[in-house]
């Protein structure tokens, strides 16, 4: 005779990180789209712990479930599975809308749907705050800047985008979305925010990601030569740290905590213009290659050059005087903390893709 197995919730209740109380009136009710992604499940978290009531949405293109599996049966969290592009209907206060692919790698796979999700999604994000009388909050991105020719970049530069390169479906795609924005705020009298993003790390980086934080600490953590076969044949591969082009180019990165304050800071101000969100601290990606293989203890990878990429902006870091005077923020983390963080992640992740996705 076979007895199926009684599933294990029935013996143990899952417990859940303990969250605020809030009484109706402080609680909110808050749509995250793109909630299962990187920053979208960090935001989850600190909206969760404080006592509101979130909605994540997410197609899983990029997010994963596991990101948010902690809150999921908690009574103060749903999880949709949701494509931006088709209109969602929901009763909401704010909107954080994070849906995008934001790695190159992911962006440029395919150009039509990154700017469908960018336009359609946004328009779609709000014509629901409209509906609502909900705040709306774009995560744009130091992308509008394009390959700048002011340094550091303040909200007023209008930037330098190639409109039919391969960075043009996500740089546009975010341009059109901040002018939806606006538009959607004057004509139709729609609360927003712009946060332009500038570069983030931290843990739940996809492996896959691409972008080069995450890049640069898979390929330090794995300095030996490992043998795969393919074919029967056995091949010997070297992991280096790849720089696209010489390395020269900067680029200026906060920890995800950091950004996540400061989108929370702006949703909750009555600012309507841009804000850039980054950590002026700049390096040029050579020093970042050595900076990361440095913290690997004993990472020997050698770094090596790699042919450019097309658009490559030359030099990035945000002026950030608007954020500590509108919404008073200013990055927390240091760099090399964020990075000892992101580095344990990646090497738990690694430990745990090697034992076959067990925990
Ligand atoms: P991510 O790829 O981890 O997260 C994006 C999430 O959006 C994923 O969960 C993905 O599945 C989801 N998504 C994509 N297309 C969708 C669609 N059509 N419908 C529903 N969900 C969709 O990237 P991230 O780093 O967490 O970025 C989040 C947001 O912040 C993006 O809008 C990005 O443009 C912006 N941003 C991020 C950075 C950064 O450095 N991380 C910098 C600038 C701007
Ligand atoms: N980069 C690199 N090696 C990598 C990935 C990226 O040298 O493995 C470079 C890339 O060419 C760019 C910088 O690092 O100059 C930041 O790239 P990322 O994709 O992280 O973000 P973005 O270009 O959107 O700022």
């Amino acid at each position: 005779e076979i007895v199926a197995p009684l599933p294990t919730t029935f013996f143990f209740r899952k417990s859940f990180p303990s969250v605020r109380y809030r009484n109706e009136e402080t609680r909110k009710r808050i749509l995250i789209t793109g909630g299962a992604g990187f920053v979208g499940s960090h935001l989850v978290d600190k909206l969760m712990l404080d006592g509101h009531e979130i909605i994540a949405l997410d197609n899983y293109f990029t997010g994963r479930k596991k990101n948010i599996e902690h809150w999921i049966g908690h009574p103060n969290f749903e999880m949709v599975h949701h494509d931006v592009v088709n209109p969602y209907f929901v009763e909401v206060d704010q909107i954080y809308h994070l849906a995008s692919p934001a790695s190159p790698p992911h962006y440029m796979y395919n150009p039509v749907k990154t700017i469908k999700t960018n336009t359609l999604g946004t328009i779609n994000m709000l014509g629901l705050a409209k509906r609502m009388k909900a705040t709306v909050l774009l995560a744009s991105t130091s992308e509008v800047y394009g390959d700048p020719e002011v340094h550091p970049q303040p909200e007023t530069y209008w930037g330098h985008v190639n409109t039919i390169g391969p960075r043009a479906c996500y740089d546009e795609g975010k341009r059109v979305a901040e002018s939806l924005m606006v538009a959607y705020n004057k004509q139709e009298n729609v609360q927003i925010r712009i946060a332009r993003i500038f570069n983030t790390f931290g843990p739940r980086m996809h492996m896959n990601d691409g972008r080069v934080v995450s890049n640069f600490i898979i390929q330090a953590l794995q300095d030996k030569p490992i043998t795969v076969s393919y074919y029967n044949v056995l091949f010997v591969l070297f992991y280096f740290l790849q720089i696209y082009g010489n390395g020269t180019q900067t680029r200026s990165f906060q920890y995800v905590t950091d950004l996540v304050d400061g989108l929370i800071k702006l949703m909750n101000s009555n600012y309507s213009l841009p804000v850039n969100i980054g950590n002026p601290e700049e390096h040029t990606i050579g020093q970042f290659a050595a900076i990361i293989r440095d913290l690997v203890p004993g990472s020997q990878s050698e770094i090596i050059n790699q042919e450019s990429q097309q658009d490559d902006p030359q030099q990035r870091r945000p002026d950030i005087r608007r954020a500590a005077e509108q919404i008073q923020w200013r990055p927390q983390v240091l760099m090399k903390d964020g990075l000892l963080k992101t580095i344990e992640y990646f090497r738990a992740e690694i430990d745990r893709n090697k034992r076959g996705g067990k925990p």
